[in-house]
């Protein structure tokens, strides 16, 4: 079983866990923030989010929020998730 990454939304510190979802709920060590780790997989989606659809606030918001909100503007291919 190959180990999964996931990223701090606050500073996008990682850590490892050897299982698959689409985020895990920790506080993180690196900077004290409690919230979702995105799988680095949907944190790659979230990147490749184009910048001509990104909201003027994008850069401000954590990952997961850019997160939700490209999901639910339909800026994320659901075929994409296939985590
Ligand atoms: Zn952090």
């Amino acid at each position: 079983m190959t180990d999964e990454t996931y990223v701090c939304p606050e500073c996008t510190s990682t850590v490892e866990r050897d299982y698959n979802v689409r985020y895990i709920v920790r506080t993180c060590d690196e900077c004290g923030h409690n919230g979702r780790f995105l799988n680095e997989t949907l944190t790659n989606v979230v990147y490749d989010v184009p910048e001509e659809e990104r909201p003027d606030d994008w850069a401000d918001q954590p990952l997961d929020e850019r997160f939700r909100h490209a999901l639910e503007e339909g800026l994320i291919d659901r075929t994409d998730l296939d985590v």
